[in-house]
């Protein structure tokens, strides 16, 4: 099995085993009761001692949906099934949009106890989930009945939601649970993000960047939506949680529209498309942040409008699936293995906020988990993405150097040309002695003998001349029938050392003349030299124009011979 097909089964067995743990654990347990919530508006002015003494009507079984915004009383009556006396108790409720509650409780003694948890805690009672937190005392006589106040409610998806009594070790519990969950969480997104922005520094793809600020922006929505920041101030309210909580939600989903913009081959996606989904990605931050600033006025009009905008977004993604599956692009199937999760999570969200779902812990989490899920498979899918533009790279490379080298050779004799032999003498500035070979009419040959032959004797003769030349000379076929050695000129050679290592002219002509060719033809050739220190291309034409004019000299002069110009040296 593949590495990168292990890592994803191995990564999707672990999140399906999270998952399970917290889909198990979220629900009530046996020492957790569900509270069912009644509710009634409250009068202008009315005060928990005038509610208690006369509580009225309240309403049991209309639901919370669609009830207009204000101040209300709710009841919320304990089971007679639950155990409640001499037990630590945690009651958790909801965070919604009001001016946070207050609780009376009632025992069955006749004692009333009161918690303002939002005027009387140093911090406020928000814990992670943003759920509401308040323990309660310890009491020898059970509760019967929690009264709330619910002051200003913007009475969005309801007043009092989700509202539990628990074990205080369950309400311990369930806290410890969900900041494994959300370490786990953030632990996976910084990692993501670190070696993500790493590999944009070395590689500028730009979709690994589109990579970071999703992550960034599921990082800091995750932050935010967990509930931590309250632990660390008490300033900061339920309603300004929410607030933020709207903006990041839609920087977040524009966010994920921009990476899936980046996501599939760029060539393929027509513009009009990747148009739509910036003015698409802006005009949903540009809302989130107006319903943020107004709310909680207006949140009747403007909730509806800030959940139905997103709602172009599986219309958007569903024409990049289509673009990409036409197109046969090979990220399509990590894409849908990716984002299936998420899009059934904003699904269940925007259900809700119709109010076609009823409230769950896990709807008010699902963004979160299966963001995780697709953070992870994501991560994958780049892998891959890296993956194939390396291979694409070396193709590339190693292409490109098979071209070099092609352009640099002779392809007859298999020599460097003379692009290649000018190119090395320049990449090496010092004195080079230049060594020019002729074939003394080699027209004969082509003309007797036809080309064939001909390119047959040229063959050969590169081959003798390679045979004969030192490791430090270069050699090259200039063109034609004429070849070309360089050598360096070494303070030994130029102060006349014994074991000159420059080219004997002599000993090369007598080689020549002396091996035998295809059809045991004999040829000579004439050679011409010249030295001279190389710095810069006129160097080049200065010295090779002098090994020209000894070589025609030496063909003037009767072929088979050679003149040398260097200075300092007899001309033979
Ligand atoms: P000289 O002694 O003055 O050098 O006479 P030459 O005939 O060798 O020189 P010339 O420049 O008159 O002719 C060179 C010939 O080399 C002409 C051309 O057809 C032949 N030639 C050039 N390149 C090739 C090649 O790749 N293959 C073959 N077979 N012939 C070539
Ligand atoms: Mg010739
Ligand atoms: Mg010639």
């Amino acid at each position: 099995m593949r590495v990168d097909k292990l890592v994803s089964r191995v990564g999707a067995a672990l999140l399906c085993c999270i998952f399970a743990v917290f889909l198990t654990s979220a629900p009530a347990s046996a020492s957790t009761t569900d509270l069912k919530a009644c509710i009634r508006i409250a009068k202008s002015g009315e005060t928990f001692a005038q509610m208690l003494a006369n509580p009225g009507k309240f309403d049991c079984e209309s639901s919370q949906n669609g009830v207009p915004p204000g101040t209300y009383w709710a009841r919320l009556d304990i089971p007679a099934s639950t155990k409640t006396a001499n037990l630590p108790l945690t009651f958790r409720t909801a965070s919604l949009w009001d001016d946070g509650l207050e609780l009376a409780v009632v025992h069955a003694d006749g004692a009333v106890e009161h918690y303002r948890p939002f005027l009387e805690q140093d911090i406020a009672p928000l814990r992670l989930g943003s759920t509401l937190v308040v323990p309660f005392e310890e009491r020898q006589s059970p509760i019967t009945t929690i009264y709330a106040k619910i002051p200003n409610s913007a009475a969005l998806r309801g007043i009092i939601l989700q509202s539990q009594l628990s074990l205080a070790d369950e309400a311990i519990h369930y806290e410890m649970l969900l900041a494994v969950f959300y370490a786990a969480f953030m632990g996976l997104c910084i990692a993501l993000l670190v070696y993500n922005l790493a590999l944009w520094r070395g590689m500028g793809a730009p979709f690994l960047l589109a990579y970071c600020a999703m992550l960034v922006a599921t990082l800091t929505y995750a932050i935010v939506t967990s509930g931590a920041p309250h632990y660390f101030s008490a300033t900061l309210s339920a309603p300004e949680r929410l607030r933020m909580t709207l903006v990041l939600l839609a920087i977040n989903a524009a966010a994920v529209m921009i990476f899936i913009r980046h996501f599939f081959d760029a060539s393929s996606i027509p513009k009009w498309l990747v148009r739509t989904t910036y003015i698409h990605s802006a005009a949903m931050v540009a809302f989130a942040m107006l319903h943020a600033a107004l709310a909680p006025a207006y949140v009747q009009l403007l909730d509806p409008i800030y959940v139905y905008s997103f709602m172009p977004m599986p219309v958007i993604v569903g024409c990049y699936v289509t673009v990409a599956f036409r197109k046969r692009d090979p990220f399509l199937r990590y894409f849908l293995a990716a984002w299936t999760a998420p899009a059934i999570a904003i699904t269940a969200r925007v259900a809700f906020g119709l109010g076609l779902l009823p409230y769950h812990i896990l709807i008010e989490n699902s963004t979160l988990i299966t963001l995780a899920i697709e953070a992870l498979i994501s991560s994958l899918a780049i892998g891959k993405r890296i993956q194939m533009i390396a291979i694409d790279r070396d193709r590339a490379e190693l292409a490109e150097a098979r071209a070099m080298v092609i352009a640099d050779t002779d392809a007859l004799t298999g020599l460097p040309n003379r692009r290649a032999f000018i190119r090395t003498l320049l990449e090496a500035p010092r004195e080079w002695q230049l060594v020019l070979v002729d074939i003394d009419h080699f027209k004969r040959i082509n003309d007797t003998l036809g080309h064939v032959v001909g390119d047959e004797v040229l063959v050969q003769l590169a081959a003798i001349i390679t045979g004969y030349a030192n490791d430090r000379s270069i050699i090259a076929r200039l063109g034609g029938e004429e070849f070309a050695i360089a050598t360096r000129v070494s303070p030994t050679a130029q102060t006349g050392g014994e074991q000159s290592p420059l080219v004997d002219a002599e000993k090369l002509l007598r080689l020549i003349r002396q091996t035998p060719m295809p059809g045991g033809y004999r040829i000579t050739a004439s050679v011409g030299v010249a030295t001279r220190a190389i710095c810069e291309e006129q160097d080049w034409i200065v010295l090779y124009r002098a090994a020209d004019m000894a070589l025609y000299r030496a063909k003037a002069e009767g072929r088979d011979r050679h003149v040398d110009y260097s200075m300092g040296r007899a001309a033979a």
